[in-house]
This record gives structure tokens, sequence and C-alpha cells, in this order.
């Protein structure tokens, strides 16, 4: 069987987790820290703010934004349910915008037409790793008056203009569930150049306390806390950072692979005039945390039959990125109208992209494709060899 995704973890995260177990501090203290440090200068921001997951991530960064009850943020419906719903943690209004078809990322022009004078910010998604058109949303935001926050759960290690994703505006928040690129379990972070967001962070993450666990325990005074509001429990443990230290290591080198895998599916898949390919336009870089294809309308296979022959070939896939709006939490929202995002949904797969995949992994899954477009139609597609890899 292959699998859709696999995290990368080796004896390395494993020790590392062992080694923190032993010291005897196991929730965020020391190895939350140096994390934090590691991961701010990897990305080039000031600070970062570890927590969690992202979905509390995205809680924070609402709040330190500012955004409440009464505000409109605009978001993409086509995105994890985690974006929506963190808008709607603070009491605020997610306003769902198209996506373009090539990157499944936020329209600008589409985006624009929304704005209203109860929007507030923009929550932008780097889907699946690629990155959004950044700059584009910037100059909105400025002519609007408007926070920019981005949801880069899956694009760590993605790259905008020559720069680490991270580093182009005040509140950027990545996940480090296993689905995405490396892994801490689960986990969060924030990066952010300022110091007010991050002092605020890192009070909202810990209830609100004015000192931390460890600035108590290093003190040689007695000292007592007071808790200087409403807050949360969001801490990541130093378990999980001592993982993440070392996943993050690998962070480069892993994307590298990835692209690998890319870009061999698509040299082999480009011929298919019926599928769409994921373009990386010059200036964005992904990490490729899924590779996703599109079945245009002439594709001889429909999307789900084209998924069940590759699982009769003991191949894992998942349907394309969900939309939000018709999720039945989402029910109550009427009148929405998203056709390119529910097209997206609808046609659009998940190919299995993970590392180590060997070369055989590799044909066999674009073979069995290829294959499974052969059954179905008298065009001959490619010659196929078929071996069954040995797992
Ligand atoms: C995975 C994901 C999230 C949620 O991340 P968690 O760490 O699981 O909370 C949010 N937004 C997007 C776009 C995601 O892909």
């Amino acid at each position: 069987m292959i699998p859709i995704a696999k995290p990368y973890l080796t004896t390395e995260e494993a020790h590392a987790a062992y080694d923190t177990i032993l010291t005897g501090w196991i929730t965020q203290g020391p190895k939350v820290e140096e994390f934090e440090r590691k991961f701010a200068s990897y990305v080039g921001t000031k600070y970062a703010v570890a927590l969690s997951n992202c979905t509390a991530a995205l809680h924070l960064a609402l709040i330190v934004a500012e955004i409440g009850s009464g505000d409109e943020v605009i978001c993409p419906s086509l995105s994890y349910i985690a974006t929506a719903n963190a808008i709607r943690y603070v009491g605020a209004t997610p306003i769902f915008a198209e996506v373009e078809p090539e990157s499944y990322n936020l329209d600008p022009a589409d985006t624009e037409k929304r704005i209203t004078s109860k929007t507030s910010a923009i929550l932008l998604v780097h889907q699946i790793g690629m990155p959004a058109n950044i700059e584009s949303f910037k100059n909105l935001c400025q002519k609007y008056n408007l926070k920019l926050i981005e949801d880069a759960a899956c694009a760590a290690g993605s790259s905008y203009q020559n720069s680490k994703i991270g580093i182009h505006s005040d509140l950027v928040c990545f996940s480090f569930h296993p689905r995405k690129v490396i892994t801490t379990g689960d986990g969060g972070m924030i990066t952010t150049n300022r110091k007010d967001y991050e002092q605020r962070l890192k009070l909202l993450r810990q209830h609100g306390m004015s000192i931390s666990d460890r600035e108590r325990h290093q003190n040689s005074k007695i000292v007592f806390e007071d808790h200087l509001e409403l807050a949360y429990n969001y801490r990541m443990t130093d378990i999980q950072a001592a993982v993440g230290i070392k996943q993050l290591e690998k962070l480069d080198w892993i994307v590298q692979e990835r692209r690998k895998i890319a870009k061999i599916y698509h040299e082999r898949l480009k011929e298919l005039d019926f599928i769409r390919l994921p373009d990386e336009k010059e200036g964005y870089f992904s990490n490729y945390q899924s590779y996703s294809i599109y079945l245009k309308d002439n594709s001889p296979l429909t999307r789900n039959a084209l998924m069940q022959q590759l699982l009769d070939h003991g191949i894992a896939t998942r349907r394309g990125i969900m939309t939000s709006h018709r999720e039945t939490a989402y029910k109550y929202l009427e009148g929405v109208n998203l056709p390119v995002s529910e097209d997206l949904q609808d046609n659009s797969i998940l190919l299995p992209i993970y590392v180590p995949m060997t070369d055989r992994e590799i044909d066999y899954v674009i073979d069995s494709i290829l294959k499974s477009f052969k059954n179905i139609s008298d065009k001959p597609v490619y010659t196929t060899n078929f071996q069954q890899p040995e797992l």
C-alpha cells in the first residue's frame, strides 16, 4: 500500500524526546525557547512564538490583531476548516472569497470585490504549500486599511520572492501536524517582527500569567504571578519542541526531496492534456506539502473513478482541498457562490508525496494513473511497465 503521506521522523527525534523527558522539564520551557529562537532565525524574523497547534495560532493572531465581533475577515472557503473557524472564535464573520484555479490560493480581484466597510482583515492561506500572491494582498491591505494575517499552516520551508514564508507580514501562523512538512505531533508557531505582538502572544498562550513557570523557577526571591487578562492554555511542550528542533534541521532537505518528487510527477504527467498540474510561477517556491492534480472537463475518467482505480492498485489518494462553506458547520451561510472553489474540490486529487519516496514507488503511482486512463480509452497514452514495488 502506498500511503498519501507520512512524516519523516528518525531515531534523532526519538532520542530528543527521550532526553527531554529525562531532564524532568517537559512542558513549555528551555526547549520551546530554543525551538522559537531557531525557527525565527530560519525564517528571518525577530521573534517566533510556539503554540499547541496552528488553529490556536490563528485564534491568537486574530486576537492580537484586535479582530472581534462586528468585523468581517476575508478568507478562502477552499481551505482546511480551521481557517474559517478561527475567525468565528473571536466573534468575527468569515467572508469567503474565490481562489485562482491554477494556484488554489485567494484571488486578489475577487477578494477586493468582497471588501466592505466592516472588513477588518484578510486571512491569507498558502494552500498546500504554494505561496499566495502576498504582494497583491499587502497592497489591498494598505489601500483599505486592513490587517493581513497569514495561514501558513502548510508552508514551512516555502518561499516567496526569494524569502521564506513567515517574514512578509506581522502575523504568520504555521502548523506542525503530521500531515505538514515537518511535525512535532501537534504544534504551531507564529512568526513576527513586532515585540508587542510577541509579548501579548506569550501572555495569551499561558493563561495571561505575568511571569512564566521558568522565570519563577529560576528566581532566587519568591515571586507571585498575576493573571493579566482572560487567556488560554495553548502551550507547546518541551517534548514536542525537542522533536521540532530536529525536524527544523531537516526542513530544507525535506523540501528539496519533495520538490524532486513533484518534478517527476510534472515531467511524466504533463503530456496528459486533460490534467492540470501545479503551476509554480517565477518568484514562487513551494514545499509541495501536497501534490494536487485537477481533472479537466475532457478527462476520460471522473475524479472518483480515478481515485477508486488507484486504490485498487494499492495507492491512497485524497479528494481535493475541502470547501468550508459546504460543511455542515457552515450551512447557516446562505447564498454563497464559489464555483471555482467547488469545482476544484470536486475535480482534484492529492497524490502520494512523502520522504523518502523511492523512484519505484513514484513510477508505480504514475504508471497506475496512466494505466487507469488507458483502460478506458482507446487513445494510447503511454507504454506501461507494471511491477509492484517492494515496500
Ligand atoms: C492544517 C491546517 C490548519 C490547522 O493546523 P493545526 O496545527 O492542525 O491546528 C489550518 N489551516 C490550514 C490551511 C491547514 O492546512
